[in-house]
């Protein structure tokens, strides 16, 4: 399945990013048959986007969803995706629920879904956050060797792309 929002979210990605980005999701495509298929949910997050989400429980109503200041996460760069599994459980075409279960064996190759994708992204040199003490089982990362200081620093002194948010790297 080529999921519309999945490859509208890739072109948000940073530039050096969005060619492997598509590559990698083709590959899942081609990794998850059947009832399974995956969505890249969230990609770039501006640092608007990321200052509304940490202002939640704090200056705005609701509870505290993120500790990540603007500009801390990848997401913020473009250099990050976070994804969900969708199921058809009944195999009518209609994916009709997402799934964060990271063992789960919805396409019935006796692999769980959500590991098939982790090795894809491993295999093109991403970090998963499945990996970390915190873990963030859905989240992936490229830093190409910048820490988010770094490409912090860059952003501050208008080090970009011409035209563009995205950070020259
Ligand atoms: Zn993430």
């Amino acid at each position: 399945m080529q999921d519309k929002l999945t490859l509208e979210r890739i072109q948000l990605l940073h530039p050096k990013l969005r060619d492997e980005a598509g590559e990698i999701y083709k590959a899942i495509g081609e990794v998850l048959s059947g009832k399974a298929a995956c969505r890249f949910t969230s990609t770039l997050r501006t640092f608007a986007e990321q200052a509304a989400l940490h202002a939640k429980g704090r200056s705005a109503p609701g509870k505290i969803v993120t500790n990540a200041r603007a500009g801390t996460s990848y997401h913020n760069y473009g250099l990050a995706i976070d994804i969900v599994l969708l199921i058809d459980r009944n195999g009518d075409g209609i994916y009709e629920e997402a799934s964060w279960d990271t063992k789960g064996d919805f396409d019935g190759d006796s692999i769980a879904d959500w590991m098939e994708i982790v090795a894809i992204f491993k295999q093109y040199g991403w970090e998963w956050g499945g990996d970390w003490r915190f873990k963030d089982t859905p989240h992936f990362q490229k830093t190409i060797g910048y820490s988010v200081r770094q490409l912090l620093e860059k952003y501050n002194a208008k080090k970009l792309i011409p035209n563009t948010n995205y950070v020259n790297i």
